[in-house]
């Protein structure tokens, strides 16, 4: 990723994208705290657009408040540098990656001392799990790894140590010939997907495990809404892996892999094993509001 050609927002500056470098005494190499966010921005008829671009400013700004993370620019300014990376590297899809960390100005667990340091980079990414996932569906794999939590790490800032949790879980999943990893919590519960937020589809209405120790997703609350749109009831309860063997259909959401059928858990398949009618419908509606086709959320949407 290091090699291209480009500009990468560096502590408020556009560089080119080779020489946005940093020290190996980098705090955050070393004790895994920097937040950050994942953005797409998609082709409309009037240009390229992020989307959601404000929830994503929010979230990272949160993040930091959450880990007391000193942020050295406004959200207007965030947001207005989001944009002007994506113009900078005449993208028009593509995916976005803003994040903040601590420098290599000291060495030690406690970032006293240490500077935030802002970079935002964007570059062209396809479907995350696969064109075919996203037409047939996933294979997924209960971990042996719980998520963390809720009092180990903390579950609503989006940053980088519980990824290694993610790693763990996606490792060992896609090792075994899975495509993706389902996470329970502590309790046994169903958390989230390594890097997306899970719902189910039974008997006509939406389910999605309680938010405790999985990220508040921002596809997640675009889908409720389309969901509502359909006139779906969706609810939030705690859900068992075997909730979702006996579902009618299920699908992960995320930034990175949109809307992706599961059509298969821990060897069970999901429904008729394929993608459902109601996933089918909700990632329609979802490429709709993305590429600028439903008026109705045209306020989703920042052009750049
Ligand atoms: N859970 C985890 C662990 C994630 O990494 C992501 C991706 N950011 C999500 C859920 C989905 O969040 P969003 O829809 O905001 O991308």
């Amino acid at each position: 990723m290091a090699d291209r050609d480009g500009f990468i927002w560096f502590d408020g500056k556009l560089v080119p994208w080779r020489e946005a470098q940093i020290h190996v005494l980098t705090h955050s190499l070393h004790y895994g705290l920097s937040v950050f966010e994942g953005e797409r921005a998609y082709k409309t008829d009037k240009g390229p657009a992020i989307f959601r671009l404000k929830e994503h400013t929010d979230r990272l700004f949160n993040s930091a408040h959450i880990y007391r993370m000193a942020m050295p620019y406004t959200r207007e300014q965030i947001t207005e540098a989001c944009c002007d990376v994506v113009r900078a590297n005449k993208l028009d899809s593509c995916y976005i990656r803003p994040i903040a960390f601590y420098g290599s100005e000291k060495m030690g667990v406690s970032p006293k001392g240490a500077a935030t340091h802002v970079a935002i980079a964007a570059w062209p990414w396809g479907a995350y799990l696969g064109e075919d996932g996203l037409q047939k569906g996933i294979r997924v794999k209960t971990s042996s790894y719980a998520r963390h939590h809720v009092n180990v790490t903390m579950a609503r800032a989006k940053f980088a140590a519980t990824y290694a949790n993610s790693i763990l879980a996606n490792m060992e999943a896609t090792q075994d010939g899975y495509d993706e990893a389902l996470l329970l919590d502590v309790d046994g519960f169903v958390a989230e997907g390594a890097g997306e937020n899970l719902f189910i589809v039974k008997d006509g209405a939406i389910y999605e495990p309680e938010i405790a120790s999985a990220l508040v997703g921002i596809t997640r609350a675009t889908i409720i809404s389309l969901a509502r749109d359909m006139g779906l009831e969706v609810k939030s309860k705690r859900l068992t892996r075997d909730d979702i063997y006996i579902a009618d259909e299920a699908f992960f959401t995320g930034t990175a892999a949109e809307v992706t059928p599961v059509r298969e858990l821990d060897n069970r398949t999901i429904g008729a094993g394929t993608r459902g009618p109601i996933t089918e419908e909700l990632q329609k509606r979802y490429f709709d509001v993305v590429y600028g086709r439903n008026e109705k959320y045209e306020h989703w949407l920042t052009r750049v």
